[in-house]
């Protein structure tokens, strides 16, 4: 990992400027199951995440829709292209691995074996910029609120 360090954050660079421009599963679900804004104020961002759950609690499509900076639509990005084909626990175990990754300095990995977080580490940088952390955060904590069922709206305060 550290043969090349300022390559490999270039290539995080890349990744999150490539998932900034062309999000994917940027659309409303019309048959979500879950569903669930989230706010960032202090950048000014706001999305909303789908989730359609099938009857065995499994994560079968995710999509968002929003605005915000590069850093909180490429993890909004990102988020819709990891969680579909997990558990409902599984995917509530990636908020709480990437929060825990994003906001502490170690990380001891509690993300499901099932789960792809690899693409994530591009989402790494952001701990060096405090201000962004909330940024990177966000589309994490709308799924958390979602897949709990919490009042409509989550927000990184
Ligand atoms: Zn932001």
């Amino acid at each position: 990992m550290n043969a090349d360090n300022s390559e490999l954050q270039e290539l995080y660079r890349d990744l999150i400027l490539d998932h900034a421009r062309n999000p994917r599963n940027f659309r409303r679900l019309e048959d979500a199951t879950h569903t669930a804004e989230g706010i960032n104020p202090l950048c000014g961002d706001k999305l909303r995440l789908y989730l359609i759950v099938d009857a065995n609690d499994q994560v079968i499509d995710a999509g968002f829709e929003g605005s915000g900076c590069a850093i909180s639509m490429a993890s909004a990005s990102l988020l819709t292209e990891t969680v579909p084909n997990l558990s409902v626990t599984e995917a509530d175990a990636c908020f709480n691995s990437v929060t825990d990754r994003l906001t502490k300095q170690s990380s001891n990995d509690t993300a499901p074996a099932t789960a792809d977080l690899s693409k994530l580490k591009a989402l790494d940088g952001v701990r060096t910029h405090p201000s962004r952390i909330k940024c990177a955060t966000l589309a994490w904590h709308a799924l958390h609120a979602a897949l709990n069922h919490s009042p409509s709206s989550a927000t990184t305060e």
